[in-house]
């Protein structure tokens, strides 16, 4: 595997060569650095105009992520703020031997050991946000399988920083992004419509629309919400 960096139209973009048979080009997350794999064999010059048909594309995705307002990296520390289900609450950080998170009023109380890491700090309060999401996917889910008639296999949630759920239709599992216990709760009913309605139509194509249409006049508004809303880290 070798690293090279490239200059296209004016881009930076980092080519990795290794044992593979196509090209693969992404624009990743948090500030839409541009990568491309490729196999061993290939020259610059292919990389280049392999990159250059998807100009257009690259440029929108990074421009996406300009746009897309983020918070600093967190230490877990008294006076940051911590969102849950679109509301805003600023972290009081104690020390206990127990490790609890408590919201109270506009407070949350996170009570941690004294010696413990950011790192320790940070999967306790995701574990914590898993622990919502699940409780509210369990009520919610079957209550959208309901009301639609699909049936999913299961769910899964997953902390991603790019999606906010996907399916695979071959197993029927739904995978849901942990962030959205941090996103007013209609967000979370319209990303399950959302990959249940997968099950009918598996691109986002009229088809696939019209379902959403059906169920969830407002979806529109809703996806807006869910994507203007800051994305940070946890
Ligand atoms: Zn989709």
């Amino acid at each position: 595997m070798s690293k090279t960096m490239l200059n296209i139209s004016g881009i930076q973009v980092e080519v990795t060569r290794k044992n593979i048979k196509n090209m693969h080009l992404s624009v990743k997350p948090p500030n839409g650095k541009v990568t491309v794999s490729a196999p061993i064999q290939m020259t610059d010059d292919a990389i280049d105009r392999f990159v250059r048909i998807k100009i257009g594309w690259v440029k929108r995705q990074i421009a996406k992520f300009e746009m897309q307002p983020r918070q600093s990296k967190r230490e877990y520390v008294s006076g940051e703020t911590l969102y849950v289900w679109g509301k805003q609450y600023y972290m009081r950080v104690e020390h206990s031997n127990r490790n609890s998170l408590i919201l109270q009023n506009n407070n949350a109380i996170l009570k941690v050991r004294e010696e413990s890491t950011v790192k320790q700090r940070e999967s306790f309060v995701r574990e914590w946000y898993r622990g919502l999401l699940k409780a509210e996917i369990a009520r919610l889910l079957p209550k959208w399988e309901q009301i639609t008639e699909l049936k999913s296999a299961g769910y899964r949630t997953q902390y991603m920083t790019t999606r906010w759920g996907t399916c695979n239709l071959k197993t029927g599992i739904i995978r849901f992004n942990l962030q959205l216990a941090k996103k007013p709760p209609e967000c979370l009913e319209y990303v399950i419509l959302h990959e249940l309605a997968h099950f009918i139509e598996r691109t986002h194509n009229a088809r696939f629309v019209a379902v959403m249409d059906e169920y969830m006049p407002m979806w529109r508004e809703i996806k807006k919400t869910l994507n203007s809303q800051i994305l940070d880290y946890m």
